[in-house]
């Protein structure tokens, strides 16, 4: 079986150190490695209408954010085909069919839903389109007949609600032939990475809440949203014992920090075993370990804009870059979707069994 990669963002905003972290790094990792017969990067404008209808100039104008950051961080579409969901009108058509395997109680209970729902305010008023977009999702995985689905930590009762639709449909309409494939979630392996908090402490960094150092912020931007940080409110003098539980400087270590950092910028600790040793013991203060993650960040993000400034001279490259990835993605789509129609029986003009059989049975 082929090995295949399906993944994306919404364009709600730039990308994120959280969605490096969770994402990014390791889609570079997994297009660099060979390991993958393809890799498909999806920008989810589709879905980001769903909660952003009244808004599309925000959307259209992040489409372009979010494939500079992608460039940037160094998916190389000669490896990876980038592409734009709302393009590939294949997507809808799958959407629409999966919508009669999966029930409204089943997506009342998604708590990734649940959570959105009650983030965005919407209390009442949930446009449909939104609370049906897991099986927009499905739609989105399965038209590449993708295997592994990198993603952050929220992610993974999308991925559930794929699994389930994508089981139903081949018990159903494609049971000696199975037509679709069950994909696996890829969650990075560090603990911090699954879900990086954001700068204000909570739960997760995210675009929707302005929780977020941006890949795009510049060194004094990142400086002063980490001076700024939220760490231990117990910890008010040096001499103190700190607390490394939901001590978010920390969580951002736990997710970045290497061996190597120390011996540049605090070679007094091999490591950041040894430094939070030092400061659960006393006598270490925040200054001194968000001094240490400001340079790790800058060491991180750097290249990552350089990178981003040499892109920026060539937009109309860019958007050729997504043309080409889009018609590639749609030609994958629209064999899918010809097997899928053709799993459910609505493949009438292709099938010349079809014709003859019911030439038949009325010959009679
Ligand atoms: P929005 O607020 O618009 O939903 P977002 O910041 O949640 O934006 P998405 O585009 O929904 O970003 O997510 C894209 C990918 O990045 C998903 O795989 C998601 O799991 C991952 N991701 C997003 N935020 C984080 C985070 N803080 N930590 C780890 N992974 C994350
Ligand atoms: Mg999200």
């Amino acid at each position: 079986m082929s090995k295949i990669i399906l993944t994306g963002d919404r364009p709600t905003g730039r990308l994120h150190i959280g969605h490096y972290a969770g994402s990014l790094r390791g889609r570079v990792e997994l297009q660099n490695s060979g390991e993958y017969d393809k890799i498909y990067i999806m920008i989810a404008d589709a879905q980001a209408l769903t909660d952003n209808a009244d808004n599309p100039e925000r959307v259209r104008q992040n489409v372009i954010e979010v494939a500079l950051d992608y460039l940037s961080v160094g998916l190389d579409p000669t490896k990876s085909t980038l592409f734009i969901q709302s393009q590939i009108s294949e997507l809808t058509e799958l959407t629409f069919y999966y919508m009669n395997l999966v029930t409204v109680s089943r997506l009342q209970r998604n708590p990734t839903v649940k959570n959105e729902i009650q983030l965005r305010n919407f209390e009442t008023s949930i446009p449909v389109g939104f609370f049906t977009y897991p099986i927009s999702q499905a739609a989105d995985i399965t038209f590449c007949k993708a295997t592994v689905v990198p993603v952050g930590e929220d992610q993974l009762p999308m991925i559930e609600q794929t699994k389930e639709i994508v089981h139903k449909f081949n018990a159903i309409y494609a049971p000696e032939n199975p037509v679709l494939i069950e994909p696996k979630a890829l969650l990075p392996q560090a603990e911090a990475c699954k879900r990086l908090p954001g700068t204000d402490g909570k739960a997760k960094m995210s675009k929707s809440l302005g929780n977020c150092i941006y890949l795009t912020d510049s060194d004094k931007e990142v400086k002063a949203k980490i001076m700024s940080m939220y760490t231990d409110p117990l910890h008010l003098q040096v001499s103190d014992p700190g607390h490394l539980e939901g001590n978010t400087v920390f969580t951002y270590l736990d997710a970045f920090a290497r061996d190597e950092h120390f011996e540049r910028y605090c070679p007094e600790y091999a490591n950041l075993e040894e430094m939070k040793a030092h400061y659960t013991k006393g006598g270490l203060g925040d200054v001194k370990v968000k001094k240490l993650l400001i340079n790790i960040m800058q060491e991180v993000l750097e290249p990552i804009r350089m990178r981003r400034a040499q892109f920026e001279t060539d937009i109309p490259e860019v958007y050729n870059i997504l043309k080409k990835g889009s018609d590639a993605a749609r030609e994958v789509a629209a064999q899918t979707l010809s097997e899928v129609k053709s799993a459910m029986k609505i493949d009438y003009f292709e099938d010349a069994e079809l014709i003859k059989a019911q030439s038949a049975l009325y010959a009679k």
